[in-house]
């Protein structure tokens, strides 16, 4: 299997490891790793259900190296958080009624 590429900034990856936003693991290069930075879907997918300041301490350094990283700000975040959540919801509800 050839070495992954970083899942955030895609160079060479330095390690692949357990993202802490979930059940799910990515290739990280040391930059994006010293930096705490994540992938964008993976931190929007692990922030499903939560709403801005309502989310972990750990959390916020992860979000704040992630924003600089993507160029974007916390209110793009936090709007795509929610309509994620909405999403996440609305699937689920489908689901259960059948
Ligand atoms: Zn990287």
């Amino acid at each position: 299997m050839p070495w992954p590429n970083c899942d955030i900034c895609e160079k060479p990856a330095f390690m692949v490891a357990a993202s802490p936003m979930g059940p799910i693991s990515l290739a990280y290069c040391e930059e994006c790793l010293d930096a705490k930075r994540e992938n964008w879907n993976v931190l929007v997918g692990g922030l499903i259900g939560y709403e801005k300041g309502t989310e972990a301490d750990w959390v916020k350094p992860i979000i704040e190296a992630t924003l600089k990283f993507y160029n974007k700000t916390e209110d793009e975040l936090w709007a795509e958080v929610k309509t994620t959540t909405e999403e996440y919801y609305s699937t689920m509800k489908g689901e259960i009624e059948g």
